[in-house]
């Protein structure tokens, strides 16, 4: 047996030989050898009762598992539009030149890999890298030619993250009633009691989407099948946000209320923490409040407040933005290619493992702990009519306090762009590249899921910034991210990508506007899940916000030279579209 055959085989022997814990078992045999060779393929089909090809096809699902030999040791460095514009091509280039390697081609005989990444969920201190696992903030040339050396000296990199709160608002980051206290109340209350209270609040989910977490919750305890399941998403991807990261961090023993409140109203058997890989440096100090709630019997084989030993275990993730998707997420943990299923069924029917389950992010469940300390009303009481309570902000960009802020539901622009101290704003990015682009001078706007909905990410830009270059780096995003189930998303995103860049280079058209706007409204409405639906958003609403950047780099006529022709490639792809069926179908 080879050595990654042997490795294979133990990974397989410590997680059940259970093929749903496919991704534990993937990092297992990474960290051993640095990538997940052939031959431990081999090794986990017959074991796992699933093909080389279907094991093969989930590995290269994910971007942070390796194939392909690739260095033990490595860093990434996040590209994001904001740490663009804080000077991280000139850390990428520092992290070249110290390491002596090209960003983004491993060479498989160097000791370090450099990798950029989309967002490393550090929006409020960048320039960021991830090096060997460890965050490391700040970042400037010259401080990381250092960091080089000492890393040559085989001194280890040491996190220097802060976590920021610089509004403390009305119900979450306030000092409140200790797990215990909380956990007594969840104890003392029926199951349809705490539904009851957390529909009565008005709480809807806070990952973006704003369902109604209590519609949820009931939906979930009424359906009749068992077991159930309770999933907390901490699957924290879209660029630019970063709360749950300071939740987790800081205030881990709330979410749990919060998430041992869901398993209970819905009578759940087990819950998970999806965690981004991103965050993995979070790991131990979570897994260490697990077993200290496990240890006073609030978890586990001692019943607990949720009743019958619920209990939670951690599943990292393994870079996929596509998997913040609620069905994308349940695939996930299944251990296979995290892509979004078609719905209905909803997981409130059917979810993780066929069976009723909630979906929830991280914010959502310290909401709910915030509304058994506080009671429902005082919860309702803040906000606007349709979105209730407060929210969380990850501020970032050209500002004085970039960094968590808790506001309520229905602060206007004006007064964001004042409490965050935006200098010379130009516009704001409401929601990370999914969400809205709104100028600066449109202060009347509202931070609430009736116009301006966020999950968190809040991006500001003054007048130095170029929008388009900005859109363009969403726009890349999204097709990086594209999972490629639909058509129209799949081939949409590359459109859209090249065609920002032929917009950046001043020699588009107007005409080239016109069609992307066109085809934007085609591949939202054709595509199966929320990435496909908002990925033309920066393009859309850009368009919208700040038409005279736009008109100031087209052209009114026809370019008179094209890198490509345009047209041919829109009828070529609209063609291609429709051979797949992937038009006026849903994906
Ligand atoms: Fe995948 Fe895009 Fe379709 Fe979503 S819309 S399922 S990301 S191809």
């Amino acid at each position: 047996m080879t050595d990654a055959a042997a490795i294979a085989d133990s990974a397989a022997d410590r997680f059940g030989r259970s093929a749903t814990r496919l991704l534990d078992i993937f990092w297992t045999i990474q960290d051993a050898l640095g990538w997940v060779p052939p031959e431990a393929l081999q090794a986990l089909a017959p074991q796992l009762g699933r093909s080389v090809a279907e094991l093969r096809d989930t590995l290269t699902f994910y971007h942070l598992f390796y194939p392909q030999p690739t260095p033990k040791r490595r860093v990434y460095v996040d590209r994001s539009a904001l740490a663009d514009a804080a000077g991280a091509a000139a850390v990428v280039a520092a992290f070249e030149r110290g390491l002596g390697v090209r960003c983004d081609r491993p060479d498989a005989d160097a000791e370090w890999a450099l990798f950029s990444a989309p967002c490393l969920g550090l929006a409020d201190q960048l320039p960021a890298a991830l090096v060997d696992d460890v965050p490391l903030t700040r970042l400037d040339p010259a401080g990381v030619l250092s960091l080089c050396e000492a890393l040559s000296r085989g001194e280890a990199p040491a996190s220097n993250v802060t976590n920021e709160v610089q509004t403390p608002g009305p119900l979450l980051l306030r000092d409140g009633a200790p797990a215990a206290a909380l956990l007594a109340q969840v104890a003392a209350m029926t199951p349809e009691a705490i539904v009851e209270a957390v529909t009565r609040s008005g709480l809807r989910g806070r990952g973006g989407a704003g369902f109604a977490t209590g519609k949820k919750w009931s939906l979930a305890a009424a359906w009749p099948a068992t077991p159930r399941y309770v999933v907390c998403n901490a699957d924290e991807g879209e660029p630019g946000t970063f709360k749950d990261r300071y939740l987790l961090t800081e205030r881990f023993e709330r979410v749990l209320v919060g998430i041992i409140a869901g398993a209970k109203a819905i009578g759940a058997a087990a819950g998970v923490v999806y965690l981004r890989a991103e965050y993995r440096y979070l790991r131990a100090e979570l897994e260490a409040t697990l077993d200290t709630f496990r240890r006073r019997g609030w978890l586990g084989a001692g019943g607990g407040p949720a009743g019958d030993g619920f209990d939670l275990r951690i599943q990292l993730g393994a870079g996929a933005y596509v998997v913040g998707e609620e069905t994308a997420l349940l695939e996930s943990l299944e251990g296979k290619r995290g892509e979004p299923r078609v719905r209905p069924p909803f997981p409130v029917e059917r979810g993780l493992h066929g069976q009723p389950t909630i979906v929830n992010n991280v914010e959502t469940f310290a909401a709910v702990a915030a509304i058994i300390e506080r009671g429902a009303d005082a919860f309702a009481a803040v906000g606007t009519d349709y979105s209730k309570g407060s929210k969380l902000l990850s501020v970032g960009g050209d500002c004085d306090r970039p960094g968590i802020h808790e506001v309520v539901w229905g602060l206007t622009i004006g007064d964001f762009l004042a409490l965050v101290g935006a200098r010379e704003p130009q516009f704001v990015v409401v929601g990370g590249p999914s969400g809205t682009i709104v100028a600066a001078t449109d202060q009347e706007r509202r931070i609430a899921l009736e116009d301006l909905a966020t999950g968190g990410a809040m991006m500001v830009f003054d007048r130095r910034r170029d929008l388009l270059e900005v859109v363009h780096n969403f726009t890349r995003f999204f097709h990086r991210e594209s999972c490629g189930c639909c058509a129209p998303c799949r081939a949409g995103t590359l459109v859209f990508a090249e065609q920002l860049a032929f917009v950046r280079s001043g020699q588009a058209a107007r005409v080239d506007l016109d069609r992307v706007a066109a085809w934007a409204g085609i591949v939202g409405a054709a595509s199966r899940c929320g990435l496909g639906q908002t990925c033309t958003r920066p393009i859309t609403t850009s368009l919208t916000a700040l038409p005279d950047v736009y008109r100031g780099r087209v052209q009114e006529h026809e370019a008179l030279f094209r890198p490509f022709d345009v047209a041919a490639k829109t009828s070529a792809c609209e063609a291609a579209i429709r051979r797949q069926g992937g038009l006026g179908d849903g994906g």
